[in-house]
């Protein structure tokens, strides 16, 4: 995604994105739909005017928590760390396949349209009765693709056996 075609209610510009963890709100159809706004408990995602509005985000006010990332039934929202380590960036996105990756797997970070951009190495994976079995993997992708890594595909081997 270029910075010409962003929505600017919902993508953090890169001055936020350099200043450390954002969500960023992929939800760019009228749909009648709104629990990110309840997720959300440092009022970052405003109150809906009405129930088809699209999400309009405080990006000062988000922490890059990610509670809201699991509450969203569209799976369109991801949180981005540009500011992870060195060249590297952190990427929480919703995961709603199986098998789950493992913290430590390589796996493959995908674009929008699927398309395979890149090895990821998986940080976290978040699966608590609260994620209401909508689970959050986060995972380390060259800092250059954190804002086009939306999706992983599962099927490398773990970075310790490759190491071994
Ligand atoms: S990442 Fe956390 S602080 Fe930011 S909008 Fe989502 S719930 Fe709110
Ligand atoms: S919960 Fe998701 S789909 Fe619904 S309005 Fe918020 S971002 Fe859009």
């Amino acid at each position: 995604m270029t910075e010409s075609n962003k929505d600017v209610r919902t993508i953090p510009d890169c001055k936020r994105r350099a200043a450390g963890p954002v969500v960023v709100i992929e939800c760019f159809q009228k749909i009648p739909c709104d629990p990110c706004h309840e997720a959300c408990n440092q009022g970052a995602i405003g109150a809906f005017d009405d129930i088809n509005c699209l999400p309009e985000i405080d990006f000062e006010k988000c922490n890059g928590c990610g509670r809201c990332i699991p509450r969203c039934p569209g799976l369109a929202i991801f949180v981005v760390d540009e500011t992870w380590k060195d060249d590297l960036a952190l990427v929480k996105l919703p995961f709603e396949f199986i098998p789950l990756p493992c913290e430590g797997q390589r796996v493959y970070g995908l674009a929008r349209n699927g398309v395979e951009l890149c090895e990821a190495k998986v940080i976290r994976v978040e699966n608590t009765k609260g994620h209401d079995r909508t689970p959050v993997v986060w995972v380390e992708v060259p800092r250059t693709l954190a804002m086009d890594v939306r999706h992983i595909r599962v099927g490398g081997t773990s970075l310790d056996e490759q190491e071994d």
